[in-house]
């Protein structure tokens, strides 16, 4: 679990701006739920046998409840709109952004406390809105400055008729290479075949391309489903590849998954991932109801931005303001107020805590500031202040009526 430091602050800023934006844009709300669930909410809608329900979830006792730190933001935003009534017979599209908690090994780009941006939409059961929830993602990497580093997978793995189905095939070719299998697998070929697809081990991954292909078994509807959202797709000059293997980690998914994978950072390339899971709000108790969403991880995403470098990101601090002598301090300090109201989201800070000239300049170095506004006994006797470009050097004086205009390109 990290702090995140004036240093990086920044950054972090930047990229929830745009997220922001970029979503609301497509006209989405935004809803904030709760950190903690209780416990069985996500056994029931992750899956027991599932990475985050085994071993990655902070789970404690509250008296005689069992509660849970969300690792996800999907069933609670379920477990919201049942229980608020915005589901039943209703379209809702959905955001959320904030922290989730995994206990995994924590590495670059994997950590305990994370943060993810998530988009839920309810009520829609067409390939349409799949394609804009791709799309979303799209325009959020090309304003990010990251499209190019990123390439998208897609698969249906249909209904959860035709997984059944596909099950049974794969447990009976599992049964036949059991030699490979190592524990996890073998744990896992009964009660989620599917997850030994994903597997990392590359004993396995090597018997995997004889497995029994998922899109041999998938119903017409999901076919349909899934050519539809290629169409879309095409159209919109997405590009993609099939990945028969990709299934996601959680089980409420049914026909399409995607995720956004870069090649930048390692082993956690997964940046975004996201699919269809139209039984999860009637299996949570809720009107039978569809449902896609996606979810992306901040970190990974500033991750990629500093490795790219090359940022322009807000000063923190864009005038500091600097008087010395009697009354200055004061007028400095109106002046500073005067400022913000007439620069909307121009950055002022005032110099407090005294000392002379050097001193104050030193200090409106250390914050970064691009101007200095200095005011001395004559300038305020005068009705001046000295304008003062930090990185230049050069510095002008003008009449106190006017700075507002001088600094207004700052913002
Ligand atoms: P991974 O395969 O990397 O473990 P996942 O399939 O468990 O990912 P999801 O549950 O799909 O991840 O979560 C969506 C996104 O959240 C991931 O693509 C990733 O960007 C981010 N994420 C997941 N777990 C972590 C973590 N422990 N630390 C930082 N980001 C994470
Ligand atoms: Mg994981």
């Amino acid at each position: 679990m990290n702090d995140c430091l004036p240093s990086q602050s920044p950054l972090w800023q930047k990229v929830e701006g745009v997220v922001k934006n970029v979503i609301g844009a497509y006209g989405y709300s935004e809803v904030r739920m709760p950190i903690v669930e209780m416990t069985h909410l996500f056994k029931r809608a992750i899956g027991e046998v599932t990475d985050v329900v085994e071993k990655e979830m902070y789970t404690f006792d509250d008296n005689d409840e069992s509660l849970t730190l969300r690792p996800e933001g999907t069933a609670g935003c379920v477990r919201s709109g049942i229980q608020n009534g915005l589901l039943y017979n209703q379209e809702q599209r959905l955001w959320y952004m904030g922290p989730m908690f995994r206990h995994e090994r924590p590495q670059k780009g994997r950590y305990r406390q994370f943060n993810q941006c998530g988009v839920e939409v309810f009520g829609i059961d067409g390939p349409d809105v799949d394609a804009e929830l791709i799309m979303m993602t799209a325009r959020l990497w090309r304003e990010l400055g990251i499209y190019e580093h990123l390439r998208l997978e897609l698969n249906s793995i249909g209904s959860l008729d035709a997984r059944a189905n596909y099950r049974t095939a794969l447990i009976e070719f599992f049964e036949q290479h059991q030699e490979v299998l190592d524990e996890d697998a073998k744990r896992r070929m009964y009660t989620n075949p599917l997850r030994v697809l994903d597997s990392k081990n590359k004993d396995i991954q090597a018997i995997l391309g004889d497995a029994p292909k998922l899109a041999d078994y998938l119903d017409d509807e999901s076919q349909q489903h899934f050519a539809g959202l290629c169409e879309l797709l095409d159209a919109a000059g997405i590009e993609y590849t099939v990945n028969q293997r990709l299934v996601r980690g959680l089980d409420y998914y049914n026909r399409t998954v995607f995720e956004w994978i870069t090649d930048s950072l390692g082993a956690q390339g997964t940046v975004c991932g996201g699919g269809r899971y139209d039984g999860l709000v009637e299996q949570l108790g809720g009107k039978a109801t569809p449902a896609v969403g996606f979810a992306m991880g901040l970190e990974r995403l500033v991750l990629m931005m500093e490795n790219m470098g090359n940022l322009s990101l807000r000063r923190a601090v864009d005038v500091y303001v600097v008087t010395a002598g009697a009354g200055t301090m004061l007028a400095g300090m109106k002046m500073a107020e005067q400022l913000r109201e007439q620069v909307p989201g121009l950055r002022v800070m005032s110099h407090c805590g005294g000392g002379n000239f050097k001193k104050q300049f030193k200090r409106a170095d250390k914050v970064g500031a691009a101007i200095a506004l200095v005011l001395g006994e004559d300038e305020v006797n005068q009705g001046t202040v000295v304008i003062k470009d930090l990185a230049g050097g050069e510095q002008t004086t003008v009449q106190q009526a006017e700075v507002a205009d001088k600094l207004a390109h700052l913002v």
